[in-house]
């Protein structure tokens, strides 16, 4: 796998790294932008004689260009892209054998929770889903079969926050590999690898990107002999990021600090607002003092993200209404983009789960998600209060 530490500038701050990190002039004509290498192969001059390049799935220039900003952001020292976040998790999971067993949060993304249950156990490998709040529930679960923690946090859709710091403090005792999701919070919020983790994972389709039009995985590591096992996987199995997505979510990252600082001012200011409303019943928001896991979301975050939830006064159909009548909340899958989209989990996300299941995690029916984009706050409110009238 191809580094060049020279790019990486490790030592600008974080508002630079998404602009320059792993970045530089291409050798070819001084593009400032990396070219979309459109290409599948490379001209050899002699066999084996290239220039870094042979074939685009084991790698591509606009693919490295996207691999180095991952890790520059996130402070490792690895970025491997991916087809989709879940590609990206499939690859890890892909370390593990028959017999392995692996601690996972229990209020998970619905798409890893899938590939998990219904993709991995087939090949013999155990999954327990645990509520991460205290550290002595992880470790009741860990025994000479456990090989990896799988955390996700700030969570979907309650928001619930996991001490990253706390769980690697119990991976490092008992040498267990630790993965985080970090799709929610980004590396503008949050730095995994810095808490103890080993493994990033993102959706870069959401956060990252920012702009709704790609679907895209990454993971960033900070140990060499774990970045070539993960790289032998991303080559074998061939889920890579193709170049014109590389180069969208290259541009994406250009302007995370930018757009993450408004997502953090509008969602708070929306979380607020909506705490404050007479019709609503609950608000789901880590900034809130009341939030049970408020301190540590302070401590290990550098912001509240623009991710809520909230339960309105009513039942399953008023809030299929509210959703309905939204107008500058887009009635959407997904998240993380500039636009604000709002979700209806028991009815769209979770709609799989048993209405039992979902319940116990606080997914009740009238239950919705909203992403807040980044448009003027008044807007967004307006909206609400519409929807909500
Ligand atoms: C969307 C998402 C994923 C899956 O990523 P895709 O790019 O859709 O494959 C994984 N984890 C979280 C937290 C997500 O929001």
């Amino acid at each position: 796998m191809y580094v060049d530490w020279k790019r990486m500038k490790k030592d600008l701050k974080f508002n630079s790294k998404t602009i320059h990190g792993g970045q530089h002039p291409d050798k070819a004509y001084g593009a400032v932008m990396p070219p979309i290498y459109q290409t599948s192969t490379y001209a050899q001059t002699t066999p084996g004689g290239h220039k870094g390049y042979e074939y685009s799935r084991s790698a591509n220039p606009t693919r490295t260009a996207l691999e180095q900003a991952l890790a520059s952001i996130e402070n490792g020292s690895h970025g491997l892209a991916f087809a989709s976040g879940l590609a990206a998790i499939d690859a890890v999971l892909k370390l593990l054998g028959p017999g392995d067993e692996v601690i996972s949060t229990s209020d998970l993304y619905g798409g890893s929770y899938r590939l998990f249950k219904k993709v991995f156990e087939k090949y013999g490998i155990r999954f327990h889903f645990v509520g991460m709040d205290n550290m002595e529930a992880i470790e009741s679960y860990i025994n000479p079969n456990t090989k990896m923690v799988w955390v996700e946090t700030p969570t979907n859709p309650m928001m619930n926050i996991i001490d990253i710091k706390a769980v690697s403090a119990l991976t490092q005792k008992h040498g267990l590999l630790l993965a985080v999701d970090n799709t929610f919070a980004t590396p503008y919020l949050q730095q995994p690898l810095d808490l103890g983790a080993d493994i990033v994972m993102h959706s870069a389709t959401k956060y990252l990107g920012g702009h709704s039009d790609v679907v895209v995985g990454g993971l960033v590591v900070k140990d060499k002999s774990l970045a070539d096992r993960l790289y032998f996987i991303q080559n074998a199995s061939g889920a890579v990021c193709g170049p014109m997505d590389s180069f969208l979510t290259l541009r994406g990252i250009k302007t995370l600090h930018v757009r993450m600082q408004r997502h953090c001012e509008n969602g708070e200011a929306i979380a607020k607002y909506l705490q404050a409303h007479p019709k609503i019943e609950k608000v789901y928001w880590p900034g809130f003092e009341t939030h049970p896991n408020h301190k540590v979301a302070k401590a290990q975050m550098k912001g509240f993200g623009g991710m809520i939830s909230f339960v309105p006064k009513g039942n399953y159909d008023d809030a299929i209404k509210i959703v309905e009548k939204l107008n500058l909340f887009t009635l959407a899958e997904s998240l993380g983009g500039v636009e604000s989209l709002a979700g209806h989990p028991a009815s769209m996300t979770h709609a799989s789960i048993p209405k039992e299941e979902r319940e116990k995690s606080g997914v009740v029916d009238a239950l919705i998600r909203l992403s807040v984009g980044i448009e003027d706050v008044e807007d967004l409110k307006a909206d609400l209060e519409q929807a909500l009238s």
